[in-house]
């Protein structure tokens, strides 16, 4: 009875030795755990608290100017609260090329693909913003002075064109900035995937053929047009571009924003 009892305690004993390493253990895991997550969420908090959204996006509203051709913006309220119903509704009727807007490469390639099908991982991610103040069109030599870093797949150009739409209502001004079809051929050539600008059109308006257009979309570029960059400077920043996904169209608007850091 004695020993029978001894061993118990001894048993009993080494269990609870056991045990207590092993809470411990679990009791300094645990510690770890939570510190970790804390230091980890206040680098995040850090990182949300310091990051700075730039919206490059132009209100889309019928008296915005549109390209020469194209359909004004219609967007109306078919049922007002006001009226009696127990909502409002709008309806919207616009070119897909109006405002901020993407262009893919149907938009001018037979066959290309179309908004819908563009790769969300070009539209998102580092972006370099380069300002040409004084530009008339946007050349080769221009953008070889960016002395761009090597790994810069996506080109934001801003010219005097942003400050156009600090009047939103202006009459469309066919003398804007655009690139011209050699500076098309740099973008290709450098690997740049997306390219965007702050006027209705990536080609100028004088420009006979469409070749700037043809060139970057035959080679799969995605083109941005109507962004409106006046509060943004030159610089690297994370893009989110995203076009409403319009099944089959060669266009679409596309809400903007640059993520400085
Ligand atoms: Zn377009």
């Amino acid at each position: 009875m004695y020993a029978s009892g001894y061993l118990w305690r001894e048993e009993k004993f080494s269990v609870n030795r056991s045990n207590r390493a092993f809470l411990n253990q679990a009791f300094w895991g645990q510690i770890s755990i939570v510190l970790g997550t804390i230091c980890f969420n206040s680098l995040l908090f850090k990182y949300y608290l310091n990051m700075k959204i730039f919206d490059i996006s132009i209100p889309l509203n019928p008296d915005l100017p549109v390209w020469p051709g194209d359909p004004r913006i219609v967007l109306e309220q078919y049922q007002t609260i006001e009226s009696g119903h127990a909502s409002n509704n709008s309806k919207l009727a616009c070119g897909v090329h109006s405002g901020t807007h993407v262009d893919a490469p149907s938009h001018f390639i037979k066959d290309g693909i179309t908004v819908d099908q563009l790769p969300l991982d070009v539209l998102i991610g580092p972006a370099f913003v380069a300002d040409f103040p004084k530009a008339e069109t946007v050349t080769p030599d221009s953008l070889e002075a960016l002395d761009l870093q090597r790994e810069t797949t996506r080109l934001i150009i801003k010219t005097r064109n942003s400050a156009l739409w600090s009047d939103p209502h202006h009459v469309f001004n066919p003398n804007f900035v655009a690139i011209n079809p050699e500076a098309a051929n740099w973008v290709v050539n450098r690997g740049i995937r997306l390219i965007g600008i702050d006027y209705l059109s990536i080609q100028r308006y004088k420009d006979p053929e469409p070749l700037t257009h043809r060139i970057l979309l035959e080679a799969g570029v995605v083109i941005v047009e109507g962004l409106c960059l006046q509060s943004v400077n030159a610089g690297i920043y994370t893009l989110i571009c995203l076009p409403i996904k319009l099944s089959g169209s060669e266009g679409a608007p596309a809400r903007s924003v640059l993520i400085e850091e």
